[in-house]
């Protein structure tokens, strides 16, 4: 295991005046809370974290990512707290290692390849700051590179997921030595078979050439030498991953492979990119179409270098590539080596250890790099001028508990969540799960939340949904849900009511039967037609005359008409048709529409001045585009609808004992005018169990109020206790009930 000064030292090496009180104190302070741990190889665990700080030193990385690397794994796997560390360490230090527990915490969820984009947008995300991401990719190319003492299963996992999600996480970040170093690490363990075969091809051609490579060194380098060019020439084997996608791409079998040698040619200045670039192509012949210019032209991740192959010293095609080293840096280490310049400092070469924790230059270019890799039909002048730095904070990235990633809005609750699902599963939410807790469907997503929606059958998602939900789909899927409810709650009521209207006549409601009627009713369906009787377009009676015309002839057709106060409505009076009794205690409860409250099937409101409770003698009103309006029997209100007769309906109370419900009634007071006595009338309705939805005071005299109270009660005879207990009070005159 590396000691504490051979730590030290690595960082001296690119930074001489780095805090090494900071450096020593982690290092004691994270292999003491380690101790007892071993890793799977049975080391003790102590070295990965401090394997991972040297991966990060030759990223040349600041004091405090060091550090954090050091203490990266103390809170998720010891006793340590962030506020342990930040005592010891500081805030800036707390924050990084907190941020590196939450992202390992998403090393559980299980991350489908569909989900990978999605993936590494949370990562961003929720690593604020660009050293978290950079001590995770070196967190991870430890753990790849001790990869063989795990699990299988566990081996394949971790695997895979670097593969798919953090080898392109790196390539972005534009580092290509630790992009090529996890997929090779990766592919070793998916594709064992095509691994070995690489590998044994390779070894069988590095024997070959075992002389090639040191000769076409020196030629090139003496070769640019003698024209006044010092460089510094290398050649390496290709990595076995990048030939194995080539031969992929071509088609080609190991055997059939030959250029897996590249040379780099690394001199002083761009101006020497060019000059040697014109030495080595009259030097030597250039092949045809292979020859790029990435630095006039830098790829995406702003990787920058001039390509080309030419027949070489030995007759052999050899691949160069030509940069700077400043070029070189940046191509192997991207973020990483702009996190070492000041911005506008790195054409100088001047190095300096910067804040990468504000939004320095080097945090917005990785940003801006996945972005436009995000938009290629952007160019680079255009997403210059589109700062879009709030892409990933726009949104954030939920789980499902089988780990499906669901992106969505900055803001989006639940209720967005389970429409991003599935529309089934919106419509029929009731609650949810965040994090495995039952939380308020309002409450706001964070990133890396796993939302579990609770569903129940026959659930209608409330209108006012529609005003929390941020998504469009989920407000659409609500207000078409709505919409379908109400449709239904009409074609319901209709249903009903021409089953009474036909029972009445003697005659028994098929909807089948009424099919055969629809288009002479105008409409083209059973269900529209069922729905404009319910809404009162359509009168029971044009049903019943549409479907039996032989009812009507020369015989009085019964009119739905319901009891008036007196227990007797001369319906013949009005209509010229008949006349029926009401029963005694209620309706017929064969012809009568069983009213069970606001939360049943059928559109129903009560009397906007006075309501009606169960108890009361009750009479429905077919309101047009309302449903049915209930009223008292006694209601003055009714007198209006004396010239409708097919407006009344029939109806009856049909209470659920199971489940109570309340209902809207209307009292007037008059009551004295005097401190206090308006709490001693609320205190008498809550005692007495009853809500008040309402007060109104109308200041009659000096003495006295008229108080107007809605309140909600469970029936009649409730209403009764209440009126009774406030005539009780010697502060009230009078008390009465009111009906509209
Ligand atoms: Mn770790």
């Amino acid at each position: 295991m590396m000691r504490q000064y051979e730590l030290v030292d690595l960082v001296k090496r690119y930074n001489p005046r780095c805090d090494e009180a900071l450096l020593d104190k982690a290092y004691v302070y994270g292999m003491m809370k380690h101790a007892p741990q071993k890793r799977a190889s049975g080391d003790p665990y102590f070295s990965h974290p401090l394997e991972v700080a040297a991966i990060l030193t030759e990223l040349r990385m600041d004091d405090a990512t060091i550090a954090t690397a050091l203490l990266h794994d103390t809170i998720e796997d010891t006793d340590a707290t962030k506020l342990d560390i930040e005592q010891k360490f500081g805030s800036e230090i707390a924050e990084l290692v907190e941020s590196l527990t939450k992202l390992k915490k998403l090393d559980f969820v299980s991350k489908k390849t569909e989900q990978a984009e999605n993936f590494r947008r949370l990562l961003l995300a929720v690593a604020a700051d660009v050293r978290v991401l950079l001590v995770k990719l070196a967190d991870r190319l430890h753990n790849m590179r001790t990869l063989g003492a795990m699990r299988e299963d566990k081996r394949l996992r971790i695997a895979e997921e670097t593969m798919e999600i953090y080898a392109p996480l790196a390539g972005r970040m534009g580092m290509q030595a630790i992009r090529e170093e996890l997929e090779d690490l990766s592919f070793r363990w998916l594709q064992p078979d095509a691994y070995a075969s690489i590998v044994g091809r390779l070894a069988t051609l590095r024997e070959e050439n075992k002389n090639l490579i040191p000769a076409i060194e020196q030629a090139l380098s003496e070769k640019l030498g003698s024209d006044g060019i010092p460089a510094r020439v290398k050649g390496r084997e290709k990595k076995p991953y990048s030939i194995f996608t080539k031969v992929q791409r071509k088609g080609l079998s190991f055997e059939q492979l030959s250029d897996i040698f590249g040379f780099r040619i690394v001199v002083e200045s761009l101006h020497d990119c060019y000059h040697a670039l014109g030495i080595v192509h009259t030097t030597w012949s250039m092949v045809p179409g292979r020859f790029k210019d990435y630095i006039s032209t830098p790829k995406q991740n702003d990787y920058r270098s001039i390509h080309t192959t030419v027949v070489g010293p030995g007759r052999q095609r050899v691949e160069l590539q030509i940069r700077t080293e400043e070029m070189h840096r940046f191509n192997e280490y991207g973020i990483a080596a702009h996190a070492l310049y000041k911005d506008g400092d790195h054409m100088s070469g001047g190095r300096n250890i910067v804040d990468l924790s504000k939004e320095s230059g080097a945090y917005s270019w990785l940003r801006e790099t996945i972005e436009r890799l995000n938009d290629p039909t952007l160019n680079p002048e255009e997403f210059l001028e589109n700062t879009k730095l709030e892409l990933f904070q726009d949104q954030v990235f939920c789980f499902t508990p089988k780990g499906k990633i669901i992106a969505l809005p900055r803001g989006a609750t639940p209720i967005d969540f389970a429409y991003a699902v599935h529309t089934d599963v919106g419509n029929t939410c009731v609650g949810a799960k965040i994090n495995g807790r039952v939380r308020p469907v309002m409450t706001e997503l964070a990133n890396g939340d796993e939302v579990e929606i609770l569903t129940a059958k026959a659930q209608l998602p409330p209108a006012a949904w529609e005003q929390i939900a941020v998504t469009g789909r989920a407000r659409a899927a609500i207000r078409r849900a709505t919409r379908d409810a109400v449709r239904k709650q009409f074609s319901g009521l209709g249903r009903t009511i021409l089953e009474r209207a036909f029972e009445r006549a003697g005659k028994e409601f098929s909807e089948t039967e009424l099919a055969g009627f629809v288009s002479r009713l105008g409409h083209k369906q059973v269900g529209e037609v069922l729905a404009a009787v319910g809404r009162g377009e359509v009168a029971s009676e044009a049903v019943l005359r549409a479907v039996h015309p032989e009812l009507f002839d020369g015989r009085p057709l019964p009119v739905p008409r319901p009891a008036s106060a007196e227990g007797w409505f001369d319906a013949g009076a009005a209509t010229g048709v008949m006349k029926f009794r009401v029963p005694d205690g209620g309706s017929d409860d064969r012809t009568s529409i069983p009213i069970r409250g606001l939360s049943g099937d059928l559109p129903v409101r009560f009397a906007p001045n006075g309501g009606a409770v169960p108890g009361d003698w009750i009479v429905g009103i077919l309101t047009p585009g309302e449903g049915i309006t209930i009223y008292p029997i006694q209601s003055p209100a009714l007198k209006e609808f004396d010239e409708e007769p097919s407006r009344w309906l029939d109806v009856r109370w049909d209470i659920d004992p199971n489940s109570p419900a309340r209902f809207p009634a209307r009292i007037t007071l008059n009551s004295l005018n005097e401190p206090g006595s308006l709490a001693q009338i609320a205190q008498v309705i809550a005692d007495n169990d009853g809500n008040i939805d309402n007060i109104k005071m109308i200041p009659k005299a000096a003495d006295f109020h008229e108080i107007v109270i809605d309140l909600e009660v469970w029936d009649l005879k409730h209403l009764t206790r209440i009126i009774n207990q406030l005539r009780s009070k010697p502060i009230i005159a009078s008390a009465t009930r009111v009906n509209g």
